[in-house]
């Protein structure tokens, strides 16, 4: 029997509904949710992802803060920027979209930003807040995916987890979520000996290598739970790292790409960004 869909697009729309619901709500009471999203260079993909992060905005009803800067931007002005974005109180979320030119350095740039700001849950306290299981500002791939878990009443709980990839947005920060609802999570790479063989035990397994196709049906145990994380740009549209069609006859559940952790991604920003909206509200409040 095919794999039931995991539907990111249809599950985001309804956090989209949830959060355009809470801006209204917090608007009445004066706090209007701002967005600030910080456009280094000219990268194609980079500037569909910030259109896409600035219309979820207007959706919602958050005020959007968009910052398009030239490649040539040297890091100073770029903190700068942030610097003014930190202090504005009409900002509560600020995201520099990645990847930057090269000349800049993504960890100071990730620094930079207030970690009650960081709707990326990139600063390092954020990161380590994470890791010790504080509550934080969850980096919103990772939270996309356990969203949509949860969303269809997947336990996590006591299931094997096999998560291949290791990037710090991605693979290690769900690691840590997966862990942190108490699945049994194995960490694979580019360096894993016998990938099948590990990927075989999971009874959840998501993928994130950005290699189209890394995942194929012999490498998926019956009944599993496959998330594909994966984006690859080709001629005929966006595919992902899981073999869809062939793995979609073994696996219980899948997402789709595009379609799948793309729009949770994005509904997790916005959620993100109303969490620091609420917070700041609350605690002018109490002032
Ligand atoms: P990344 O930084 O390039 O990391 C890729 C990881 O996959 C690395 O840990 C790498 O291992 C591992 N890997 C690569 N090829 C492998 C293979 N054949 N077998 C086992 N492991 C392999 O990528 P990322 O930023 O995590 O993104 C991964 C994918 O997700 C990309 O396609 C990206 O576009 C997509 N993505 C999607 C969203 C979304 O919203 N849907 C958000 C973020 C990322 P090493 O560490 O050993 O090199």
């Amino acid at each position: 029997m095919s794999a039931a869909i995991m539907d990111g697009k249809a599950v985001s729309a309804l956090v989209r509904r949830e959060v355009k619901e809470r801006a209204a709500l917090l608007a009445s009471k004066g706090v209007k949710p701002g967005l600030a999203v910080v456009l280094v260079g000219d990268d194609p993909a980079s500037q569909v992802y910030v259109r896409q992060k600035e219309k979820a905005c207007d959706e919602v009803g958050f005020a959007s803060f968009m910052r398009y800067l030239p490649a040539s931007t040297d890091e100073k002005e770029l903190l700068d920027l942030i610097d003014g974005l930190n202090s504005d109180p009409a900002v509560h979320g600020i995201l520099v979209q990645l990847p930057l030119p090269k000349h800049i350095d993504k960890d100071r740039v990730a620094e930079a930003i207030r970690p009650e700001k960081d709707v990326d849950g990139f600063h390092p306290i954020n990161v380590g807040r994470l890791t010790l299981g504080i509550e934080t500002m969850e980096p919103c791939t990772p939270k996309g995916i356990v969203y949509l878990l949860e969303h269809y009443g997947i336990d996590i709980e006591g299931k094997r987890a096999v998560v291949v990839g290791r990037s710090n947005i991605v693979g290690k920060p769900v690691s840590l979520l997966l862990l942190s609802r108490n699945a049994t999570v194995t960490v694979c790479h580019s360096r894993t000996k016998d990938l099948p063989d590990v990927t075989r035990q999971a009874d959840i397994l998501v993928a994130a290598t950005g290699k189209p196709k890394t995942i194929g049906s012999s490498m998926v145990k019956g009944g599993a739970v496959v998330v594909d994380v994966g984006i690859t740009r080709t001629q005929s549209g966006l595919i992902g790292d899981v073999d869809f069609d062939a793995v979609k006859e073994v696996a219980s559940y899948i997402t789709p790409v595009p379609g799948g952790i793309g729009p949770m991604t994005i509904a997790m920003l916005l959620l993100n960004a109303l969490k620091a909206a609420e917070a700041c509200a609350s605690s002018s409040m109490r002032r």
